[in-house]
């Protein structure tokens, strides 16, 4: 067996050990006889996991509480209506769009509700955060929405929008886990866990409680509904259970690590790594803002279409997988995850600087 390292922005690596647990129980979960994937999730041992999880979950982030935390389905973009639906009370938010999937989000919106675009930054190919001190917030709007981690452009949010006083929503899908937060910030943190925590399928939504509500726009289907999920513990009909299983092991994965602040610390002296070479690289160089960069999506390029297909190619035979760029920017992206170990990024550097020697006239 071999593994590479793999830079994929999502799905994307998990930790080795989880994998190699999961392996190990997959035949036979904790003296049941059957695999998670068999399990009735009204069962004794499924209540366990899931529970356990969840309060996992709520210790690693410190969530008060008056929030709930729900395991979903529907990725990340079902959330993308699912938050107008259940949270419009007035018809009105206010969208800030740093990339794609916010504007996503903000399009979607604009199907059931007033959508205002308050702040962009696509005039620059999303490569940078705009000011958000002062932004004309509506005085109607039920929220404010970003997208805290902008995985196709590489750039984060180093402070919250100032929302005067409105219910700030993140999709927090590519930073989730990866440093800690102050949840009583935020109404509503969202993301689907394919990037920082487990497989496909499962999406996490942790809810202040007084947002939830059976005031949701007429004709939300009942599976859209917050209230119904929360009500039910998020088993009201039956959840992505084995993906929730593996969440659950990446929490453990993330408390015997030392927890958020320690995976801070980590995530940037990685990021530190790589950021430093790009800045003196002669061949390679970042796309964005310094200051808005990104601990989990680093994008560069050479400037030359051909020399970064021949860098892709090159590195994908050193084991180094995953690193084209989404299809809308070109380039490369190397998503360094959580799971992505210290070594793996060294080990990329250096076949960086190899590459550049080599190729640089
Ligand atoms: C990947 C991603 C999405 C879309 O996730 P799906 O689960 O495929 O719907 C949305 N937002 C962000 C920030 C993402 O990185």
């Amino acid at each position: 067996m071999s593994r590479v390292y793999n830079f994929s922005a999502g799905p994307a690596v998990l930790p080795e050990e989880v994998l190699k647990e999961a392996a190990d129980e997959m035949l036979d979960y904790n003296g049941s006889g059957m695999s998670v994937m068999e399990m009735s999730h009204r069962s004794k041992e499924y209540d366990d996991i899931i529970k356990t999880a969840e309060k996992d979950l709520r210790d690693l982030m410190n969530i008060p509480d008056n929030y709930k935390v729900l395991f979903l389905q529907g990725g990340a973009s079902q959330q993308f209506a699912m938050i107008p639906m259940n949270l419009m009370k007035n018809g009105v938010a206010d969208y800030i769009v740093t990339g794609q999937w916010a504007k996503k989000a903000w399009q979607e919106a604009s199907k059931y509700g007033k959508a205002n675009k308050i702040a962009s930054s696509e005039d620059k190919t999303f490569s940078y955060i705009p000011d958000c001190s002062d932004l004309p917030i509506d005085d109607n709007a039920d929220y404010v929405y970003i997208c805290e981690n902008n995985t196709i452009y590489g750039t984060k949010f180093k402070e919250l929008p100032n929302t005067k006083g409105k219910t700030l929503v993140a999709d927090v899908s590519s930073c989730f886990l990866s440093e800690p937060v102050d949840v009583t910030k935020y109404g509503v943190i969202y993301g689907g866990v394919q990037k920082n925590i487990g497989p496909a399928g499962v999406v996490i939504v942790i809810i202040r409680e007084d947002l939830i509500t059976e005031d949701v726009m007429p004709g939300t289907p009942t599976m859209l509904q917050y209230k119904i999920h929360a009500d039910a513990d998020s088993l009201y009909n039956t959840p992505p259970a084995y993906g929730i299983y593996i969440c659950g092991k990446v929490f453990k994965w993330l408390k015997k690590m030392g927890g958020l602040e320690k995976i801070k610390e980590i995530n940037e002296k990685k990021a530190k790594i790589l950021y430093d070479f790009l800045d003196e690289s002669k061949l390679f160089k970042g796309t964005v803002e310094k200051k808005d960069r990104s601990l989990m999506n680093v994008p560069f390029v050479t400037g030359d279409a051909d020399m970064d297909a021949k860098f892709v190619a090159e590195a994908k035979k050193a084991g180094f997988v995953n690193l084209k760029g989404h299809r809308s920017v070109g380039g490369m992206r190397a998503s360094i995850y959580n799971a992505m170990p210290v070594e793996g990024v060294v080990a990329l550097v250096d076949f960086m600087k190899k590459f550049e020697a080599e190729n640089l006239k």
